[in-house]
């Protein structure tokens, strides 16, 4: 069999993070990415990228354990190296706060993040509002900057990239082997996924350098984020709402929000206000599939609905679906050579 031919449809971070997956994983496959939108165009150029698990319900917690601690790993390393800026991956101190104390003290993350430890009274004077809080270094990237360093080390693998709107899986079939469905919230029309939904965030964007650790209201409601240059305030969650339009209302009530938490927000200059679209289902769609028609089939990997906590897990899933196309590619083969016998 010639190199195996992959696509892999969408450019956002897990797009691009699995076609890198399989270029490590497979050197002799041929990669293409196909998507109707490339950074700075993606939902994941509007996440905050903090590496601060959500929690997917129809996905064992040891899975997720395993896909963030895998991600957490990775960007370490890369934090840890002379790529750091370039990449925007840092380190970030913070706390997580509660209102009221929480069952569960510690959640299933807390040993993967560094230095996870409760709060001291003296740190929760500064949250007058919060009972219980949390303590921890985790990483963070800066998300178009990211992107952009995997699209560069793509197409330093010799990785085609194509502005290509991709309407049915099978227009793919008669030029590739094998095809990842990376679409984000596009799966919903792609591959009419009635179990994805959107969950609309606005976020806001400002310059406030002396604003240096995290802080994040435990319900995900209210966070602030500091990146290398400028610090991400958030947030909403609005399931089923599909607009991309930034709302005024909204923006002030993050603001104020935010201000309530860190009052020297107040200074905080050059506002800018990004809206995406979270690929949300109950757990994230990591399967291969054969679809057939009229006797011919297609092999498909899906990699989608990461929701809330893309960023967090993405090199995990990114893994397991490179995996998953290995699984295609053997099939294929021993299927070539028993055709050949
Ligand atoms: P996308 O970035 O949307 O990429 C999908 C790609 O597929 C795009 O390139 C699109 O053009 C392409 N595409 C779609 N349909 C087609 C088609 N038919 N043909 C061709 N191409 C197609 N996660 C965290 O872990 N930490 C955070 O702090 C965080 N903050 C967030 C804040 C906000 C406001 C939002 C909205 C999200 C946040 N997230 C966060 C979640 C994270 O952004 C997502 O989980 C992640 O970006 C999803 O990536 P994706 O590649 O699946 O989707």
């Amino acid at each position: 069999m010639a190199a195996p031919k992959v696509a892999v449809v969408g450019a956002g971070l897990i797009g691009l993070s699995t076609a890198l997956c399989i270029v490590e994983t497979c050197p002799s496959c041929s990669v293409a990415v196909l998507s109707d939108q490339f950074s700075p165009n993606t939902t994941s150029d509007v996440a905050a990228g903090i590496l601060i698990p959500h929690t997917y319900p129809g996905t064992a917690i040891h899975v997720q354990k395993q896909w963030f601690k895998e991600t957490f790993t990775y960007l370490f390393a890369i934090s840890n190296s002379a790529e750091a800026s370039e990449s925007g991956i840092h380190l970030v101190s913070g706390w997580q706060i509660f209102k009221n104390t929480p069952k569960e003290e510690s959640p299933f993350w807390s040993d993967v993040v560094l230095g996870f430890r409760p709060m001291s009274k003296a740190e929760l004077q500064k949250f007058p509002q919060h009972q219980f809080g949390q303590a921890f270094t985790t990483l963070k990237c800066d998300c178009p900057p990211y992107l952009l360093w995997l699209e560069k080390r793509l197409k330093a693998a010799g990785v085609q990239m194509y502005t290509r709107k991709v309407s049915d899986l099978w227009e793919l079939h008669s030029e590739y082997n094998v095809v990842v469905n990376c679409a984000g919230i596009g799966a919903h029309h792609l591959v009419g996924d009635e179990k994805l939904f959107p969950i609309r965030g606005q976020v806001v964007e400002v310059h406030a350098p002396w604003v240096k650790n995290f802080i994040r209201d435990a319900d995900g409601s209210t966070y602030i984020y500091p990146g290398i240059h400028r610090v991400t305030l958030g947030g909403t969650r609005e399931k089923e709402n599909w607009s991309l339009s930034p709302d005024p209302d909204t923006t002030k009530d993050i603001f104020d929000r935010c201000c309530s938490l860190e009052p020297s927000l107040q200074g905080a200059q050059d506002v800018k206000v990004k809206v995406g679209l979270r690929p949300s289902r109950q757990s994230v769609r990591l399967n291969r599939e054969v679809l057939s028609q009229g006797g011919v089939k297609l092999l498909v990997v899906h990699n989608y609905g990461h929701g809330a906590g893309g960023f967090s897990v993405h090199r995990g899933t990114a893994k397991e679906a490179a995996r998953l196309v290995g699984e295609c590619i053997a099939a294929l083969r021993g299927s070539s050579s028993r055709a050949k016998l």
